[in-house]
């Protein structure tokens, strides 16, 4: 962090400015320039996070050079991060799929997903069983129930389990069912439930949130790492802006730019991102062109019939072309030597 100091900043602010930093334990450097003065500071400069310097006589400013993420920063971490989920390896060399109805509905309509899902080639079954819905009068969940149906669909089918925790409170009943914990777009900063998924024990599927820059997004993950807990992986699900024809506008470019600041694996999910089954195929392929580490996508048995997010669900014969194409896109990609992102810089 440097500290720019005003022009006109006496001799005694500087002091102070330089008082401050030693007795944190850290050091200054003041360095002349022609009209103002700066005072660099070397060392860990979160122990600076709670002192106001911005606020202290004569300080024009504070610019931030180190990330205030650090256990999720690649500057930290050079090398990208495979996250296991229980033998599933998330951010190695094959597109890890995650699908699966937005809400577990009945034990009929999950086991019939769950086969659809299986067939298709995916690794993880996902599905809601506590739903995070904008009305209190549509559909929440089955809850406990609906984790159970989950663990019986593990058992029949061998996929692994990825659903999402909305409270801190369901978090061990959730992390007991599930083999990943997911993490909401709109719980992205509830740092309490946060810190109890980072205590769980259980690898954690990130989403972003409605609005959050990279830089929030990454500082939330850093929540979740900073409990103990370094299986986190980042979720792109659109953000808002305001485009009105999707449901989110998807940022592809957040995959190349996620694995240039963060080594943490990044998957998309072009089913939220756009809101629209017919647009989830191009996007799916864009992704994994784009470097994504994997996609989540919502399938159901009959989508006209779903009770949360018909209009974006695959259908059994949509999902499965999809998944022919993912497999032959990475199959080129990986026959021809494409690599989209450069992780050597
Ligand atoms: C979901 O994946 O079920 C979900 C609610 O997604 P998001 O948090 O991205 O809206
Ligand atoms: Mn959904």
């Amino acid at each position: 962090m440097v500290i720019i100091m005003q022009p006109n900043a006496s001799a005694q602010d500087i002091k102070e400015v330089i008082k401050v930093i030693e007795e944190n334990g850290l050091e200054a450097k003041v360095m002349e320039g022609r009209q103002q003065r700066i005072v660099g500071v070397i060392g860990d400069k979160t122990r600076l996070a709670s002192v106001p310097l911005e606020a202290m006589h004569g300080v024009e400013q504070t610019v931030a050079i180190s990330k205030s993420y650090k256990l999720a920063s690649r500057e930290f971490h050079p090398q990208p991060s495979i996250v296991d989920v229980d033998g599933v390896k998330i951010g190695g060399d094959e597109p890890i799929i995650m699908a699966g109805p937005c809400a577990v509905e009945s034990r009929e309509q999950l086991f019939e997903a769950a086969d659809i899902v299986k067939a298709g080639g995916a690794q993880f079954l996902r599905g809601g069983a506590y739903k995070p819905r904008t009305s209190p009068y549509s559909f929440q969940g089955l809850e406990e129930k609906g984790l159970e149906y989950l663990a019986e669909a593990r058992e029949r089918t061998g996929l692994k389990v990825v659903t999402e925790v909305t409270v801190v409170e369901a978090v061990e009943r959730v992390a007991y069912y599930a083999d990943m914990l997911q993490v909401g777009a709109r719980n992205m900063q509830n740092f309490g439930l946060l810190k109890a998924v980072g205590r769980a024990g259980k690898p954690v599927l990130l989403k972003r949130g409605l609005a959050a820059t990279l830089n929030e997004w990454l500082n939330a993950a850093e929540y979740i790492m900073n409990e103990g807990n370094p299986n986190v992986v980042l979720c792109e699900r659109g953000i808002r802006t305001y485009e009105t024809y999707t449901r989110n506008t998807l940022d592809l470019s957040a995959v190349p730019a996620v694995k240039h600041l963060s080594h943490l694996p990044i998957i998309v999910d072009p089913s939220h991102g756009t809101g629209k089954w017919r647009m989830v195929k191009p996007m799916a392929l864009a992704a994994i062109t784009a470097g994504a580490d994997g996609l989540m996508m919502e399938v159901h048995p009959n989508p006209a019939r779903a009770l949360s997010d018909g209009p974006q669900s695959l259908t059994p014969e949509h999902y499965q072309d999809i998944m022919t194409s993912i497999h032959k896109l990475s199959k080129f990609m990986k026959d021809e030597h494409i690599q989209s992102i450069d992780l050597t810089d």
